[in-house]
């Protein structure tokens, strides 16, 4: 068996088939692949329970071929987009999983914020490139975001995704998207309201999302910035926070 094959991934849940909730893929159906671990800690973020150090324990070391049995039962063996998210998946040695997913006619769409580049990004069939804006509290590393731009050359559908909480964050979208005017850019009101982790009923602040959505396409049609689009978290609305769907 390849090194690949063997390689452990740290895998904090697999769960679908369900939709898509976001961003270029909204609405498909897929299989998601949870990863443990992210090098970033954003201060609104929702998926705590694949970030916090405290989860570890939960987030089991798994190969390709374990993490391939759940695919496909998941999915009946009929292959469709699998999405890899985090935390952040491109700490992950992922490779061998996405090449042995094409070889059974599965595709693979992965979200990253941007810091950690990988040879296999190439190998992709969607990227989405999610810069996190100032209200996170992180800083983006634009060179690190670049060399993901530049291993993934020539390889996967590149779009950018963006949450915008406020002005500055809106700001700071705009000169994403200035830097990058050839990839697509989506704008996605944020979600204050990061549950506990544990909790399967987590509610959120519909209300709030919805008048920053309002909000954010008042000032892109404003702003004639035609190249945005602007949509709401999918899977929020439907089911809130809750975990696993
Ligand atoms: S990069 Fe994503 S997963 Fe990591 S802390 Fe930020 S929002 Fe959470």
């Amino acid at each position: 068996m390849s090194a690949a094959r063997e390689a452990q991934i740290r895998v904090s849940e697999i769960f679908g088939p369900t939709i898509q909730g976001e961003g270029v893929l909204i609405g498909l159906p897929t299989v998601f692949v949870r990863t443990g671990g992210c090098d970033y800690r954003c201060s609104w973020c929702d998926s705590l329970h694949a970030v916090d150090s405290e989860y570890r324990d939960q987030w089991l070391p798994m190969t390709v071929d374990g993490i391939w049995a759940e695919v496909t039962q998941l999915s009946g063996g009929k292959p469709l987009m699998v999405s890899l998210s985090g935390g952040n998946p491109a700490i992950q040695p992922l490779g061998g999983l996405i090449a042995h997913g094409h070889a059974h006619g599965y595709k693979f769409a992965l979200e990253t914020q941007g810091s950690v580049a990988k040879e296999w990004f190439a190998d992709l069939d969607v990227l989405v490139l999610s810069p996190k804006p100032p209200s996170s509290g992180m800083a983006t590393d634009w060179d690190a975001f670049e060399h993901c731009l530049r291993l993934a050359a020539g390889g996967p559908d590149i779009a950018l995704k963006i949450v915008v909480f406020d002005d500055r964050d809106y700001a700071y979208a705009r000169e994403a998207s200035a830097r990058y005017p050839d990839l697509p850019v989506y704008l996605q009101p944020g979600n204050h309201t990061p549950p506990p982790p544990d909790d399967d009923d987590a509610r959120v602040d519909i209300d709030g999302i919805m008048d920053r959505m309002l909000w954010l396409v008042d000032k892109v049609t404003e702003d004639r910035w035609f190249e945005a689009r602007v949509l709401p978290q999918l899977h929020v609305l439907l089911w809130g926070n809750k975990r696993g769907v």
